[in-house]
């Protein structure tokens, strides 16, 4: 069966979230995790992966699922590169810590490792030393001490709703073929609802009213039927 190589691959862990900023391009809040079977489905048919980067929401309200998909990719052979998480800095710090210091050295380029804090005008100020800080592949590139600029964010969900950011256009599947009869795909988002997306920017209400309903199961048969009609269309 054709495998998928995946440069980026996203999963979207959770549609919780224990803050409600001003420009959260997601939306409201869901209650909503991403289900295990959802990460065996993807696993299933995924050959290699690049960086694996935990969204939401807010990805600490789901750290068994975290942990399951690094448990999992182990098992099936498929350990990314690399991680990378943005957090709130809120809640179960030291878990993500530690689950992520866990695998860092499992890691093929730890150099590309990253944990960030949201910290700007627009995320609720905690006023502490979160723990995340003091890992050695913290980045503060979401640090904005001072003032965000908003021409930086995407007028999606609630920043929509707020009249905040710029309009963004959305991406499709950047897709090719592996040479060995698999797919590489640039960048692959998997919703908390189990389905595929090209692009991890999304609000909740595009996801569902924009594209076209794809279950992760599906995902190699429909990214297959995307390289087959790019390739017709050339021929
Ligand atoms: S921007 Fe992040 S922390 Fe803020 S409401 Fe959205 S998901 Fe939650």
């Amino acid at each position: 069966m054709a495998k998928i190589g995946a440069h980026s691959l996203i999963l979207e862990v959770t549609r919780r979230c224990n803050m409600c900023c001003d420009h959260c391009l997601r939306g409201d809040a869901q209650n909503l995790d991403m289900e295990k079977q959802t990460v065996d489905a993807l696993l299933e048919q995924v050959g290699s992966i690049g960086t694996i980067t935990f969204s939401g929401g807010e990805p600490s309200l789901n750290i068994p699922l975290i942990r399951y998909f690094f448990e999992r990719a182990r098992e099936f052979g498929v350990m990314p590169y690399e991680f990378y998480v943005v957090t709130n800095g809120k809640e179960n710090q030291m878990d993500l810590a530690t689950t992520l210091l866990e695998v860092y050295p499992e890691m093929e380029e730890p150099e590309w490792c990253g944990v960030s804090l949201s910290v700007d005008q627009f995320h609720e100020d905690l006023n502490q030393f979160p723990i995340v800080k003091g890992l050695a592949f913290y980045s503060a590139q979401k640090e904005h001490k001072d003032f965000w600029d908003e021409k930086w964010i995407l007028r999606r969900g609630r920043a929509y709703e707020n009249g905040l950011g710029s309009a963004d256009s959305t991406k499709e599947f950047c897709i090719e073929d592996d040479g060995q009869d698999g797919i590489m795909v640039e960048e692959l988002y998997v919703s908390a609802e189990g389905c595929i997306y090209p692009d991890c920017n999304l609000s909740y209400e595009e996801m569902r009213d924009c594209y076209e309903e794809v279950p992760v199961e599906n995902a190699t048969i429909y990214l297959k039927g995307l390289l087959d009609k790019e390739a017709a269309e050339v021929a």
